[in-house]
């Protein structure tokens, strides 16, 4: 598709993203950043300034989608003040929507799926020799410069290890818009790590929709070996992997989280429900009993481990019994964290098809439900750690002047006083906890 030449505006040049969704995404907006830093176009925060305008979009949910479309229409109009503005769609709309979204939206300038993020320095490129750009699929070759993520302000270094996803839960568009699982070999995923501790990060997160999964290409290797290989190198305080899927999950790898102090306590273990034939209409592979035992195992190789979850509330079918099932689940494995949402029917899926669609008001009735009851039982766990010391990563400043916030292994947000010297962004100071509330730990630095 062509359209007029759009020449660069006269340097400094700045670029703005806005990121939804989850980690992933959040590492390709580091990729994309870096790209365009190599060029010498420097990061805003404000989007009025930008000449550059990326929106790093999440398909996940109805609503998400909708929310990248308006933001676009807001930021179009920003070009009567400077002509020489491009914007970009990019993440899991782009590749669903590709073509469609530069007809829906004029002042739209590229589309990048999030197999083709490495490509942005040439799609540019194009765009100002007057192309508009559609970058979707999934190409077998991957792009994949580690020299050009801004990881700048970043804590952790995050690195992807497997990409796609073949599970093909029935409610879930990320089989589409992330395509076919590709596995990065072992070697590549070793050289990024190591190119991170040598630049001081303390922590690595391990990237992937169902991390797992991961498999050696063409050998023998599953994800336990990868654990072994990373965990054992020098220098690496504390390693993280999200999102595993409960199915792959093996002895061994359940071996790996106890075997290793430096794997971090806190495991994010979708469950989605807590009934088995909401299970079944999913197609999640696994029963009730089967995540609890589980779950079971993983404490037993780890006593400290926190447990995060997604739920999906108002499936198709779900019954209030089967709804009473999931409470009673989350009862039983008193979850750290749950993320939970009503159903979002999502295009190309087989769930919006299935009998017993669900009442959105009765959906939301649930949703307010289980909130209600994970609270307590929040409130509950993190009451018990009042009195406990834990090294926190420092991530941030706290909303209230004079204090820090920072990171548990067991991955909860820890505030304390910064006292007469604040501790540097991204290094890890000793603190204990004085107080707890549902969502937060209020602690004090312990010399
Ligand atoms: S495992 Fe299921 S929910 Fe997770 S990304 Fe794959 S299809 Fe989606």
């Amino acid at each position: 598709m062509t359209a007029l030449p759009i020449a660069a505006p006269p340097t400094p040049r700045r670029f703005y993203i806005e990121t939804w969704g989850c980690q992933m995404n959040e590492l390709d907006s580091q990729r994309m950043a870096g790209q365009l830093m190599q060029q010498g176009i420097l990061p805003t925060r404000a989007p009025e300034e930008a000449d550059i305008i990326l929106l790093n979009s999440c398909s996940v949910r109805d609503k998400a989608e909708q929310k990248v479309y308006s933001r676009l229409g807001e930021y179009r109009l920003f070009k009567r003040q400077n002509a020489g503005l491009l914007i970009g769609l990019c993440g899991c709309v782009a590749q669903q929507e590709g073509q469609r979204a530069l007809e829906r939206v004029p002042g739209l300038d590229f589309v990048v799926g999030p197999a083709r993020v490495g490509e942005l320095a040439q799609i540019v490129a194009r765009r100002r020799q007057g192309e508009r750009v559609v970058a979707t699929g999934f190409p077998a070759e991957r792009t994949y410069d580690v020299d050009a993520v801004s990881r700048s302000g970043e804590y952790k270094g995050m690195v992807t290890i497997i990409e796609g996803c073949d599970k093909n839960c029935t409610f879930c568009i990320v089989p589409t818009t992330r395509g076919p699982e590709r596995s990065r070999p072992l070697a590549d995923v070793l050289t990024e790590v190591r190119h991170l501790l040598d630049y001081g990060f303390h922590e690595i997160e391990l990237l992937g929709q169902t991390v797992n999964h991961w498999r050696e290409p063409g050998g023998d290797l599953d994800f336990a070996d990868l654990l072994e290989a990373v965990a054992t190198l020098p220098g690496l305080a504390r390693l993280r992997f999200i999102t595993s899927y409960p199915r792959d999950f093996t002895p061994r790898m359940v071996a790996m989280v106890g075997k290793h102090e430096n794997i971090c306590p806190y495991l994010h273990l979708p469950v989605q429900s807590g009934a088995d034939g909401v299970l079944r209409r999913m197609g999640r592979g696994y029963t009730r009993a089967q995540y609890a035992d589980l779950v079971h195992q993983l404490r037993a190789a780890r006593q400290d481990l926190a447990l995060s979850t997604d739920i999906i509330v108002g499936f198709p079918g779900e019954s209030e019994e089967d709804f009473r099932q999931t409470l009673d689940l989350v009862e039983e494995i008193r979850f750290s964290g749950v993320y939970a949402f009503t159903y979002s029917p999502r295009p190309g899926t087989a769930a919006p098809r299935l009998d017993g669609q669900i009442d959105p008001a009765v959906a939301s009735e649930r949703l307010q439900r289980l909130f209600a009851l994970q609270e307590g039982i929040q409130k509950d766990i993190n009451l018990t750690l009042v009195g406990k010391e834990y090294d926190v990563v420092v991530t941030g400043w706290g909303r209230e002047p004079g204090m820090q916030m920072g990171r548990t292994p067991c991955h909860r947000v820890a505030t304390f006083a910064t006292g007469p010297e604040p501790a540097p962004l991204g290094s890890v100071t000793r603190v204990r906890i004085a107080s707890a509330h549902t969502h937060s730990l209020k602690a004090e630095r312990v010399a």
